[in-house]
């Protein structure tokens, strides 16, 4: 039995396959991340082909089978594909961080309706928006791995418990979290981490405003990048945002 589900989806990646059609792995509101195999895509009349490209927010159609591993995809249209994402070297380096942690960290068939807004989220504002690019990938790098079950704690030592003072530079240990400068002299594989950037990752957990400057954005996009190397091996880093 194939039951016909409707959703809407995010184009992570495509993959010609054989002599017509395109795989392609789909980030869906309604059932994670899946592959699905788009018949005849890559013939110059196929609609639903030239919709499913990457970067794009559509609505696709397909029909579930429980043991099947690629699900056939009947129907796609466009809702967003993000031109000025497209068009834009910098926003689509700083949109791959988006993307990669999704194609690399995310299980399949896992459902987070609220993860799939917030990309949607984040992606709308990189293609509209003048936010600064960095704050908007340092945002969604911190809610993602709030909802992959890793919030940062920055209120007490991670280990004595002791009340962190966010005056001082500290070390972030990434097995543990924060550590006070007591407990860090004690612990190997830390990460150093300047007071500045504690206050930024502050604000924005609590929704603050707050000052910046570009060196202390890369540097916190690094700490995120070091962060899910830890806790996932099979994550080798932001490629695109490394390459570029
Ligand atoms: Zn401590």
């Amino acid at each position: 039995m194939s039951e016909i589900i409707k959703t809407r989806a995010l184009v992570l990646s495509k993959l010609n396959y054989g002599e017509t059609s395109k795989i392609v792995a789909f980030y869906t509101e309604d059932n994670g991340k899946f592959t699905g195999i788009i018949k005849g895509a890559r013939s110059p009349k196929s609609k639903i082909g030239k919709a499913a490209d990457v970067l794009n927010l559509v609505e696709i159609q397909y029909y579930q089978k429980e043991n099947r591993e690629i699900q056939l995809v009947s129907g796609v249209e466009i809702l967003n594909y993000f031109p000025k994402i497209k068009s834009d070297l910098d926003k689509l380096k700083y949109a791959s961080t988006i993307i990669e942690p999704l194609i690399y960290l995310t299980v399949e068939h896992e459902v987070n309706e609220k993860l799939f807004r917030g990309v949607i989220k984040i992606l709308e504002l990189m293609n509209d928006s003048a936010d600064d690019l960095k704050v908007l990938a340092i945002k969604f790098l911190n809610f993602f791995i709030k909802e992959l079950g890793f919030e940062l704690k920055f209120d007490s030592c991670s280990l004595c418990g002791t009340e962190i003072n966010q005056n001082e530079d500290l070390a972030y240990d990434f097995s543990h979290g924060l550590l006070c400068p007591d407990c860090s002299h004690n612990s190997k594989g830390n990460y150093f981490i300047q007071k500045e950037l504690l206050k930024i990752l502050y604000c924005i957990k609590h929704r603050k405003s707050f000052k910046y400057n570009d060196s202390d954005l890369i540097k916190l996009i690094k700490f995120f990048e070091r962060f899910l190397m830890f806790q996932f091996s099979e994550f080798k880093g932001f490629r695109t945002l490394n390459m570029i």
